[in-house]
């Protein structure tokens, strides 16, 4: 069965064919700058094998509809295409960043369950509404065709109150549903999947702390499997320090810009949020960036690599507490996979609790999962590539045949 994935931004829009017979992917594309004057729309047609060519074209994209049919168009390309024609697409998978408290797995999409997600948009007024469009688009064009929402905050259902709850007036959380959701969950659950496999131990008796390090960061304590916490809260600008997002401040910080500097809360969300983390203690919000530059005596990226490092570890630290016994500690996304120093100063100095990081191996550059820690270690560390395309078509698969065991990830 061939699943199409689909991740709506306001103004982007993501898509992966995925043939899951072999979990190939056959087509991957962008629609990018939809309603500007310009905008394009490119597509790599069968990635890393011999077969592999690519589609592009550049013209204005005035909707997420207008975007959709010009990717459809692509993989439908008399040449060049890797479908015949819409039929061909056997079931759709979306990413929806926010499901609230009503999603705790992934939803064949229905009018009931679109007013559901409509009802999360203010929990999420960035995301959602993107995801929507996209959704909206999908069922208009590929009508019949079984649609399935994959929530980023489903897998962090499972963390109990006295780690969602803030410490707030109770009626905030009642009213307002004011607590922490957490976010990156698709792929917090697929490297945990794949890291029980890889230790060959069933998920269910895992306990593991998975680090999400990319443009965004977060951490998850993961026990038997479920999340029991999570570093991102009720918005994914808590907890870890991230490209552009501050992570953990004192809350009084706003009441202090308001009253000192006169920044009302849109600017202040607007700094927090575009001009924080590690772009804003030195500017660079890329991590090869601030290598390039600590490489060339810069202080205040050498200060942010710093500040991002200690956080990390501290976080790794309260979650060791949360959880007791780890059997593994992972990393991933594009700074957790690619940069050794980050692993190796993000786990500095917690040999002495069970951690410890073999040089050679964390520096080997391999686009593939592999174990990091020495022999020795008592908590395997390992560096396990993110893949939350096929994570989104195993689940959207697992309920088109639910009679089938969803592949364990
Ligand atoms: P993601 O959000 O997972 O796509 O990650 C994007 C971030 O990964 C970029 O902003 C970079 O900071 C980081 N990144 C990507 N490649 C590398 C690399 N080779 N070394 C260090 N950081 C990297």
């Amino acid at each position: 069965m061939k699943i199409l994935v689909i991740n709506s931004g306001s103004s982007s829009i993501k898509f992966q064919l995925l043939d899951m017979s072999s979990e190939q992917v056959l087509a991957s594309g962008l629609v990018e700058r939809i309603g500007e004057p310009m905008g394009t729309v490119k597509c790599t047609m069968r990635p890393g094998t011999e077969k592999q060519s690519a589609l592009k074209r550049d013209l204005p994209v005035a909707d997420h509809q207008t975007g959709m049919l010009l990717a459809v168009e692509l993989l439908t390309d008399k040449a060049q295409g890797v479908v015949g024609s819409r039929a061909d697409i056997g079931a759709i998978g979306h990413r929806v960043v926010h499901g609230g408290e009503r999603f705790h797995q992934p939803t064949v999409i229905d009018s009931a369950v679109l007013a559901a997600i409509r009802d999360t948009v203010p929990l999420a007024p960035l995301h959602n509404p993107a995801n929507l469009d996209g959704i909206e688009v999908a069922l208009r064009l590929f009508p019949g065709v079984l649609q399935v929402a994959v929530f980023d905050t489903a897998f962090h259902q499972s963390i109990p109150p006295r780690a969602y709850l803030y410490a707030l007036p109770y009626d905030w959380y009642e009213h307002h549903r004011i607590r922490r959701y957490g976010f990156h969950g698709t792929s917090h659950k697929y490297v945990a999947g794949e890291c029980a496999r890889l230790m060959g131990k069933p998920l269910a008796r895992c306990n593991l702390i998975t680090v999400h390090l990319g443009n965004g960061c977060s951490m998850t304590a993961i026990e038997n499997g479920r999340s029991i916490d999570t570093t991102l809260g009720m918005t994914p600008l808590e907890g870890l320090v991230m490209g552009t997002r501050s992570g953990d401040i004192d809350p009084a910080i706003h009441v202090f810009l308001h009253r000192n500097l006169g920044l009302d809360i849109e600017e202040i969300d607007r700094l927090l949020n575009k001009e924080s983390g590690l772009k804003g203690i030195c500017g660079y919000n890329d991590m090869r960036d601030i290598h390039s530059a600590v490489a060339a005596g810069d202080r205040r990226a050498a200060l942010a690599l710093d500040v991002q490092t200690y956080r990390n570890r501290k976080y790794i630290g309260a979650f060791m507490a949360v959880l007791g016994r780890v059997d593994g500690l992972v990393f991933t996304a594009g700074i957790g996979e690619n940069d050794d120093q980050v692993r190796s100063r993000s786990v500095q100095g917690l040999e002495c609790f069970g951690i410890a990081i073999d040089p050679e191996r964390n520096q080997r550059r391999l686009n593939e999962p592999r174990l990091i820690s020495t022999d020795t270690s008592a908590v395997q560390v390992w560096v396990i590539p993110t893949n939350e395309e096929l994570a989104i078509a195993r689940e959207t698969v697992a309920l088109v045949n639910p009679q089938e065991p969803m592949k364990e990830t």
